[in-house]
């Protein structure tokens, strides 16, 4: 059982890498992203309360992101998580600890993914997804194999998000390194964290990813 955080600012490569760790290892991908997502979607009283915070990038409450987390760990057995987008404040992560501890689980490696801040916004701005299973694509380096079919499960729901634009983006770095970033040096000190360079292919970064998880 491995439980992993994929750590890194927006557009780093957080959920086309857990996709593929679901894919390898049957892992369950937990992003507060989209279970923020779906809230909007189905129109729900906390969807409504944090579309506009979400659309502008800055970040949910503490109490609503942990109430998802904490949902999720009750709610099922899993052969290992993979926390995507979440922790993104120390409290977040300190109530993460509780959690698992709670359910006697750990911790096993936490990836920053390492990129600059120059590539962001081209990957952020050619960004779409799969409505129906999440695929993640983009309109240079990873397009549909079809135009407007998912290669995965062959929908033609493709959608671009509201907050994927560049005025969005610029706050939600401001964000990822106000509040954020210090989560480096937190699972630093408790030696979990694992760096791998997230410049490269998406093959490559994956390959470094399973061998950080590897080195246990
Ligand atoms: P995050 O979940 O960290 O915000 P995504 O996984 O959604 O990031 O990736 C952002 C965009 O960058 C997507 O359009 C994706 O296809 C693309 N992308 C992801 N990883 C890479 C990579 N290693 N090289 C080039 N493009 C990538
Ligand atoms: P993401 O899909 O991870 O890029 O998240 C999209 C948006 O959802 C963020 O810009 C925040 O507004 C919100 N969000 C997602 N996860 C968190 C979190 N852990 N804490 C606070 N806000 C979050």
């Amino acid at each position: 059982m491995t439980n992993v955080i994929l750590l890194g600012p927006p557009g780093a490569g957080k959920g086309t890498q857990a996709k593929r760790l679901v894919q390898e290892r049957g892992m369950t991908q937990l992003s507060t992203g989209d279970m923020l997502r779906e809230a909007r979607s189905s129109g729900s009283e906390m969807g409504l309360k944090v579309a506009a915070v979400m659309d502008a990038g800055g970040l949910v409450t503490d109490e609503i992101v942990i109430g998802l987390i904490r949902e999720k760990l009750e709610s099922g057995e899993s052969a290992g998580y993979i926390f995507d987008g979440f922790p993104r404040t120390l409290a977040q992560a300190d109530a993460l600890g509780s959690l698992l501890a709670q359910m006697g689980q750990k911790l096993d490696a936490v990836i920053e993914m390492q990129v600059d801040d120059a590539v962001l916004v081209r990957r952020i701005s050619g960004r779409y997804t799969c409505g129906s299973c999440g695929a993640v694509y983009h309109d240079e380096t990873h397009p549909t194999k079809v135009a407007g079919t998912c290669d995965y499960c062959g929908s033609t729901n493709l959608v671009r998000r509201a907050d994927d634009n560049e005025e969005s983006l610029r706050y939600r770095l401001t964000e990822y390194y106000k509040k954020t970033s210090p989560l480096i040096g937190y699972y630093h000190a408790t030696g979990d964290l694992r760096r791998v360079d997230a410049l490269a292919s998406v093959d490559a970064v994956a390959a470094a990813i399973s061998a950080a998880l590897e080195q246990g």
